[in-house]
Order: structure tokens, then sequence, then C-alpha cells
């Protein structure tokens, strides 16, 4: 047998979270699913509990639901969240909006308290790899306040370092938003200096945990962070989007005022009071009526991280990663092909890109023999391994597959030409 092959059913023997797996739809086909990373498989426990919340809790108790349990739920939730994968204690969690909307409310909040301190804090820093949607709600917010954004130039293949952040803070800077973990190039930004290097200047700093929250472990707490946000519908299977989650550390809760005031942010939301008096405490970044029915399958992987802890599942992601970089070093990289994330394990997350000019074509063909990775410009193949429903023998068909294409595609492209 191949040996690669064998490492891989080795492993998968060997993998003490190897049973979670079975605990998620469509495990057990054939299909080999590299993009959980963008959208997590459902849990097949969330059906039977989206069912009995429509029977029993919407279907049962219709609008007496919103007495003390849905009201609830998102700071539940929250604090789940806190607990089993960002480290942060109680209070300063919870389920509200996109990750879109909660930055944007977030970063909003953060710079007018640090213009009402300091007129001359007028500067959001951002690096230019930073996820579109982070980078046009920040550009939004400069043209809304009359900021400034200033930009650090990354290496696609990296992301922010230390010196860059260092040389671009300063006296000026109000808000510094980054991204953990690289949607790109899966490098783990150091979240812990980089927060350090930017309150020694004075500035908040926001991070947007996307792509770490369920892959990587935060220590929200320890390394001292303001703000963050992070998606529910990646490696925690809260299902297609489902509400994103925001940090905020609590001496700030009575610091910070977010632009959405509405009446779910307010101490008391059945006062129906002459104005907006926001609660303090996390509640206040809360603004409308919550997306209960959207919250509800996220609860199964949360249990199951919670249960394995974020140790272990980081040990699987990193074997995971390691070994889909091993397959493509061996199969692919006679073909043309390199790596386009970090190669030592501490500095990459859950994901791998794979560079090559035939990459999108590459995935065309690789999807429609249900093999799903996904494409990011330029030319990069991404393979997303989600801990908890990913195989090693999936990873080995993946990649097996992936060297077919890519050769089926060179060889057409060689007679071509
Ligand atoms: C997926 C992702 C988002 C998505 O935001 P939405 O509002 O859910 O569309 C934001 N930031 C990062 C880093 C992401 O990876």
């Amino acid at each position: 047998m191949d040996p690669l092959l064998a490492y891989a059913r080795r492993m998968d023997r060997a993998d003490g979270l190897a049973h979670y797996r079975k605990r998620f739809v469509g495990a057990d086909s054939e299909l080999v699913y590299f993009d959980g990373n963008s959208l997590g498989r459902p849990p097949a426990a969330a059906i039977e509990r989206v069912e009995r919340f429509m029977r029993e809790e919407w279907g049962g108790r219709l609008i007496r639901g919103w007495d003390e349990a849905w009201l609830q739920l998102p700071y539940e939730i929250g604090d789940q969240i806190g607990r089993a994968v960002i480290a942060a204690k109680a209070g300063q969690t919870v389920i509200g909006d996109s990750t879109t909307v909660l930055l944007y409310k977030l970063a909003r909040a953060a710079i007018d308290g640090q213009l009402a301190r300091d007129p001359q804090r007028r500067e959001i820093v951002v690096d230019r790899d930073n996820i579109p949607t982070d980078r046009y709600v920040l550009e939004g917010i400069a043209h809304e306040t009359g900021c400034h954004l200033r930009w650090i130039d990354v290496d696609l293949t990296r992301g922010v370092s230390s010196e860059q952040l260092a040389e671009a803070v300063g006296p000026q800077t109000a808000l510094v938003v980054l991204n953990h973990v690289s949607y790109r190039s899966a490098f783990i930004a150091d979240a812990q200096e980089l927060t350090r290097i930017a309150h020694d200047a004075g500035a908040l700093v926001l991070w947007d945990l996307c792509h770490s929250a369920g892959s990587v472990p935060v220590h929200a707490d320890r390394w001292e962070f303001d703000l963050a946000v992070g998606c529910t519908y990646k490696y925690l299977n809260g299902g297609p989007g489902s509400p994103a989650f925001a940090y905020v550390r609590d001496d700030l809760h009575t610091v910070l005022r977010q632009p959405i005031q509405g009446w779910f942010g307010t101490a008391d939301l059945f006062a129906m009071g002459p104005e907006y008096v926001p609660a303090r405490s996390i509640r206040r970044f809360v603004s409308g009526t919550s997306p209960i029915s959207a919250m509800i399958a996220m609860r199964e992987t949360l249990a199951m991280i919670e249960e394995a802890g974020m140790a272990a599942v980081r040990a699987k992601s990193v074997a995971l990663t390691s070994y889909a970089i091993d397959l493509a070093d061996a199969w692919l990289g006679p073909l043309g092909v390199t790596l386009g994330s970090p190669r030592d394990p501490e500095e990459r997350g859950g994901h791998v890109i794979l560079q090559h000019p035939a990459m999108r074509e590459v995935t065309a063909r690789l999807w429609q023999r249900d093999v799903i990775p996904d494409y990011r410009d330029v030319g990069g193949l991404r393979i997303g391994l989600a801990p908890l429903s990913t195989s090693f023998e999936e990873v080995h068909r993946g990649l097996d597959a992936t060297r077919v294409v890519l050769r089926e595609v060179l060889a057409e492209r060689a007679g071509l030409a």
C-alpha cells in the first residue's frame, strides 16, 4: 500500500477526536469536503434540536418564548463561546448580527470613544490583506467620521508582523483592526504581542476571529483584547448566515457606545422609555430582536468543542494541515505547486493554500468530482480542514484527486501549446 495512505489510516485509528466525524451530516459519504472553514457541515443532532425548537419552543410557547429563555439565549451561547472557544470569562461575549455588522458597531464605538477622549486620534490601522468586508466597513467609517485609514502592506503568504505594526501606530492611532488567522495564507498573527504594541501606543484593537474560532486557540482575556468579532458558520457549524459573536472586555462596557441604538441594547427592554438608556453590560452592543432561530444549530459543535477542548482540536488541526502539506510536497511540488501558507505549524491556522497558475481550473474540475476546496486569487487552491469533521483519509483522497486533475489540466495545456 502507498505509505502515505497507510499513514492516513494509522492517524485516523489513533485520532482521539475521530468519533466526532460521524456526528456530522454527510461525513460518511465519498465526497471530500475541504471547505469547512467557509461553511461547516451540519451536525446531525442539530436537525433534531432545530425541529424540537420549532415544534416545542416556537410552536408550543409562541410569544411566551421571549420570556427568560430566548432573551437570555444570545448571552448564554456567548458565554459558551467565551468558555469553550476564546477563553473569555462570562458576560463579555454575545451572539448578535452578522460579522460585518458587528465589526461596524464595535469599530465605530471604538472610534467615537477615542475621538471623544483625544480628537488627535484619527487613524485606523489595517492591513491590505485584511478580508474585504472588514476593509470596506472601515472605509465607510473613515468616510463617516473623517478618520484616515493607515494601510500596512503585507506579504501575502504571511500577515502583519510586530515590526510592521510598531511602525504604523503612534499618538494618532485610534484603532487597529486585524485578522487573527489570515483568510488567505492561514498565517496566525501574534495576537498577544500585536495587542500589546497597539496598547503601548494608546490605541484600541479589534480582532476578527472568523478563521480561528473553533480551530486555533484564542485567549481573549489573557491576551488583553479590547474587542473581537467572529463567525459561527465556519468552524462552529452554525449554518449558512448564522449570527456572529462579539467580545467586548468588561471594563469597556460602560465606556463605549455603539452606533445602532435599539431597544434590545437598553437596560430595561420592556420599560419602553422616552429615550435610549444603554445597558451597562455587554447587552448594550445588541441592537434589535436577536436571531434566535439562527443560533440553535451551533450549540452542537460548541458542546463538542467544550467536551474535547481547544487544545485537542488544535493538535488535530496541526496534524491535518501538516499531512496535507506532506502530500502536496510529494505529489504536487513536482508539478510546480508551491505552498502559500507558513510551513511552521506554530504560525499556521486550520487551512493550507497551494499556489499554481492552473488552480482556478483545477478547483472547478475538482468540484465536478465531489472534491470541494475553494479558490482564492491569485492561483490559490484553499484547503480548509475542519478538525472535528475531517479524516486523514479524506485528506489523502482529496490531494490524490488534485494531483490527477492538475496533471490532466497541464497535459491539455501542453497539448494546446
Ligand atoms: C468569513 C469572514 C467574514 C464574514 O463576514 P460576514 O458578515 O459573515 O459575511 C468576516 N471576516 C473574516 C475574517 C471572515 O473570514
